[in-house]
């Protein structure tokens, strides 16, 4: 059976179906440890203007912040010894040196107050190579980087100032980050306006094709302030809530032993949703460790900043993996499972 035609059927399964179907394929490929990353959202300074995004530049009455580098430091020890072996440094994009050389020191402190075993994961949107180089270069090790949807002409709908070639140059990111030998990770937003099955299909086949380690995707969520909010009375929550789970299982099927994160979004759309993530098979959980006083500032999306990933540690907590960076497997070595099975 041709590849999109398999997709296909599966997004047409009811999604208690798939859910079994990829916890059964987890536990027989990597198991069912959940591998824990711990985020810092360094800051909310932004020269992008996309047009779902709560921090976009145009968004002017928040207050734009940068978290002083000796409190990122210190965090992430205390995350360190408390067992986080990931960490994450999210933050608008930007490509100033200034930003550039304080990422790096960043980069240079975690590796070394922890001997080299803190995993670095970087989501600092677009750079040019040099910049990735450096990073790379200095100890980061991985980059995590949404193509948002792999939909060229939606990508172009979404990010008007950036023309026809924007879609382009952030694929041509992911390769670049592949190439320096950074673990990959990308993913989409789920139930954005225009967005249909066939869409998915396509995006699960884009992290196939470009050989992603990990997938951290989740629901869009509309957010007054931001352009795209005028297509709110076309969102469908309930429609949004299914799509969202079944991605989880099928990139889970399609991509045997990736990771996938079970994100924060999930749970703004419904309570209780990002737990039910992990029944679908994804396998990280990213808790939230930006200090008080900067979180309520990177309301990315409406909701953002009261969500906790507390309740899922509890439930999950005999599947925990701490003092584990959950490196992925080496990327090729999962079993597609053909349309014949
Ligand atoms: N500047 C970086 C990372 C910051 S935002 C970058 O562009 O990669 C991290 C992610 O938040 C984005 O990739 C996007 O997928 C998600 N996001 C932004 N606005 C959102 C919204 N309204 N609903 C759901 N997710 C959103």
């Amino acid at each position: 059976m041709e590849e999109k035609e398999y997709l296909r059927e599966l997004f047409s399964l009811p999604r208690y179906a798939l859910a079994s179907r990829a916890i059964d394929l987890l536990e027989r490929s990597i198991g069912s440890q959940i591998y824990l990353r711990g985020i810092i959202e360094v800051s909310n300074i932004c020269v992008k203007n996309c047009s779902y995004c709560g921090i976009r530049r145009d968004r002017k009455d928040i207050y734009r912040y940068l978290i002083p580098k000796q409190v990122v430091l210190s965090l992430s020890k205390r995350l360190f010894k408390s067992g986080y072996h990931s960490v994450v440094l999210q933050a608008g994009d930007r490509r100033d040196d200034y930003f550039i050389e304080y990422i790096n020191e960043l980069i240079l402190g975690i590796k070394r107050f922890s001997r080299r075993q803190m995993r670095i994961v970087l989501s600092l949107g677009e750079q040019d190579r040099d910049v990735y180089k450096l990073w790379r270069d200095s100890g980061a090790d991985r980059y995590l980087l949404r193509i948002e949807t792999s939909n060229p002409s939606l990508y172009s709908f979404l990010h008007p100032e950036e023309g026809g070639s924007g879609f382009e140059k952030r694929r041509a990111c992911l390769l670049t980050l592949r190439e320096l030998g950074y673990q990959v990770g990308t993913g989409v937003m789920i139930g954005l306006p225009g967005q249909d099955i066939d869409c998915l299909v396509e995006d699960v086949l884009f992290f196939k094709h470009i050989g992603a380690h990990m997938i951290g995707m989740g629901p869009y969520i509309p957010t007054e302030g931001t352009p795209l909010y005028r297509y709110v009375d076309e969102y469908d929550k309930e429609q949004v809530i299914d799509w969202s789970l079944k991605m989880v299982a099928v990139c889970r099927l399609v991509l045997g032993d990736v990771n996938i994160a079970s994100t924060t979004a999930l749970d703004i759309l419904e309570p209780g949703l990002r737990l039910e993530g992990f029944r679908y098979g994804a396998n990280v959980l990213m808790p939230d460790f930006t200090p008080k006083e900067w979180i309520k500032d990177y309301e990315i999306y409406d909701g953002k900043p009261e969500s906790s990933a507390d309740y899922c540690l509890k439930s999950l907590k005999d599947r925990i993996a701490w003092n584990d960076p959950g490196d992925p497997k080496p990327y090729g070595s999962y079993s597609f499972i053909s349309g014949d099975q």
